[in-house]
């Protein structure tokens, strides 16, 4: 009876216990169309992980210092340029005391006149139609292989090389920062597909350039990268 008893408040203090550790993730989105059913099915299926969808220009409210601690990580699934100096400033406040982000494929095409986003993305897919050269371009449905570069890094955990069938980018400009996760040889791609940032003691940051979806989405590597990298931004 008493270890019944015992095992009952085990198992009950266990459960309270992963319940309250589950990370808390705002998912900002707004700009760029994606396919909502398949993108939230793979956000349902992350193990570990509420998360609340804000689109803008509600989202870059949560930027502002009134918010400051809400959640644990944000990830930008979002592609829009305007933005007020308040929610700047309150965005490189957030940064600096320590937040876990997530970057995601078209964010890298955010704010392309904010060069602190730029830096704690670590890279920016450059429009400037005007001068080609600098130009940044995209293709989709491309099949492309996926390659491990830094297996040091928790967020590869139990992950391989693998194909894949998603947009690429390429001509992107890339901090010399970032480390690199994942990389292809794909000529029209950029090199390095994943990267990690410490920007500052408590922020960390990571960039997936591939999420066009919807065939990237049930991908179960993908899923686990996306995963490990929230618990990695989160300092988990
Ligand atoms: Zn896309």
């Amino acid at each position: 009876m008493k270890a019944t008893l015992l095992t009952l408040a085990l198992t009950f203090l266990l459960t309270h216990l992963s319940l309250s550790q589950d990370l808390s993730v705002l998912v900002l989105t707004g700009g760029h169309g994606f396919n909502r059913t398949s993108f939230f099915e793979m956000m349902d299926a992350l193990p570990g992980i509420r998360y609340t969808e804000m689109a803008h220009p509600e989202a870059r409210e949560y930027f502002l210092e009134k918010h400051h601690g809400e959640f644990d990580v944000l990830i930008f699934y979002d592609m829009i340029q305007d933005i007020s100096p308040e929610e700047k400033e309150g965005f490189e406040k957030l940064v600096q005391k320590g937040i876990g982000l997530v970057f995601l494929h078209h964010a890298i095409v955010s704010y392309q006149n904010w060069d602190f986003y730029r830096d704690i993305l670590g890279g920016r897919y450059i429009e400037n139609k005007g001068d080609p050269a600098i130009q940044s371009n995209y293709k989709h449905e491309v099949a492309f292989k996926a390659r491990i570069v830094n297996r040091r890094n928790d967020i590869l955990n139990g992950i391989k090389d693998f194909d894949i069938y998603d947009e690429i980018y390429g001509n992107v400009w890339i901090s010399e920062t970032v480390n690199p996760l994942l990389s292809t040889k794909h000529p029209g791609s950029m090199p390095i597909l994943a990267w990690t940032q410490k920007p500052y003691r408590h922020t960390r940051s990571v960039y997936i350039q591939p999420g066009h979806g919807p065939e990237v989405f049930s991908h179960p590597m993908y899923r686990k990268i996306l995963a490990q990298s929230i618990y990695w931004a989160a300092g988990k």
